[in-house]
């Protein structure tokens, strides 16, 4: 059943977070000393999530991305994955990962069924990557992206948040990097969403500039042709190397946006910007069977007028989203809660 909200946009895609902890303190997400974790008490067991997700797909959903924090914290992710994998209405089940513990677990992914796997890789130097994380899991993350190969996955992607002054200098390096991998790299515009308390406009490096830093490298760029909902506008170097580039801060795709989020302790959001969500843990655990659920899900969706990222272009003077006390007030508002 296909469900289309307020501008016809469909329910087709769900990002799933497993959990708000993380291992990493990316500057452009995590980028405080303490944080406010969701209650233990309040995480979804896979069972539920994997009952929620039936939901979901009844409603038409035949995408999934397995996100958190970082989803490799999870225990016995991998069970999670066999039991979502086992559903025949889900086309595409995939993971976002900072990759830091995939070196471990990338075999018994690809045993579980999961099919494809994208890292966040913003540097090639390590140095950089301890001051852009907080952490010194650089090697780990490479390692991680090697196991992925090794594991016998295909269609990997290398997720790159660029910002000004930071890893704007390796875009060619990361392609090169990618080629080898092998895996697409995508640049991601940095953007202002919640937790990101250190935004700046001046710090985003926006597509136009990307594409000229590339054509000066390797010459003329051609944008592919595509008709999907991916945020990615892709495109093809002269040797046949694709890559993308996600601009969802100078021009967003919130015309297309066909995805949703739930957070670990199950709050479903209509957008990465919105900040209420509807929360379905409630009347989950109070016994509300599928079809109330589904009612619940259809109208949340049939109302959706969300386009955050078009709207928050209108703004003159940007600043970050969501200001520090708002976030220690309501962690949902944090993009490690809602997965990015
Ligand atoms: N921890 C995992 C990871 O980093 O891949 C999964 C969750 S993380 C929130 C998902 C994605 O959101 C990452 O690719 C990350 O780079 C991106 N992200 C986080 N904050 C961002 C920001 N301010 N602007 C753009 N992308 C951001
Ligand atoms: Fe970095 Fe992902 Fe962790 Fe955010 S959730 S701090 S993007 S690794
Ligand atoms: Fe979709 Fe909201 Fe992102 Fe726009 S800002 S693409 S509507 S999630």
């Amino acid at each position: 059943m296909a469900l289309g909200d307020t501008y016809g946009r469909q329910l087709r895609n769900l990002r799933i977070s497993v959990t708000d902890r993380c291992n990493l303190r990316c500057a452009y997400c995590m980028p405080e000393e303490d944080y406010v974790w969701l209650p233990r008490a309040e995480i979804l067991h896979f069972g539920e999530i994997a009952a929620l997700a039936d939901v979901f797909m009844d409603l038409g959903v035949d995408k999934i991305r397995l996100t958190g924090g970082e989803p490799l914290l999870r225990r016995e992710l991998p069970r999670l994955v066999r039991m979502l994998a086992a559903k025949p209405r889900l086309r595409d089940l995939a993971m976002t990962t900072n990759g830091v513990l995939l070196a471990e677990h990338a075999g018994a992914l690809k045993e579980a069924g999961l099919h494809r796997v994208t890292v966040s890789l913003d540097t090639l130097r390590p140095e950089r990557f301890a001051a852009l994380t907080r952490r010194q899991s650089h090697a780990q993350v490479l390692a991680g992206i090697e196991a992925v190969t090794r594991a016998g996955f295909s269609e990997t992607k290398l997720d790159t948040v660029v910002m000004r002054g930071v890893n704007d200098d390796e875009l060619a390096e990361l392609i090169e990097f990618g080629k080898r991998a092998p895996a697409e790299v995508r640049f991601i515009e940095y953007m202002d969403v919640g937790g990101a308390t250190r935004w700046s406009m001046d710090q985003v490096v926006s597509r136009r500039e990307m594409l000229a830093m590339l054509e000066g490298r390797y010459g003329r760029i051609e944008p592919l042709a595509e008709t999907s909902s991916a945020p990615a506008d892709r495109y093809r170097l002269p040797d046949g190397t694709v890559f993308g580039i996600i601009s969802s801060t100078t021009a967003p795709f919130c015309s297309s946006c066909d995805r949703s989020r739930l957070t670990a302790d199950g709050v479903w959001y209509l957008c990465l910007y919105a900040q209420r969500g509807v929360d379905l843990r409630g009347p989950f655990r109070r016994g509300a069977r599928p079809e109330e659920l589904a009612a619940l899900i259809a109208d949340g969706w049939g109302r959706r007028t969300d386009r955050g990222a078009e709207q928050r272009l209108a703004v003159r003077e940007r600043s970050p989203l969501v200001q520090l006390a708002h976030l220690k007030a309501d962690p949902h508002l944090e993009m490690h809660t809602r997965g990015g």
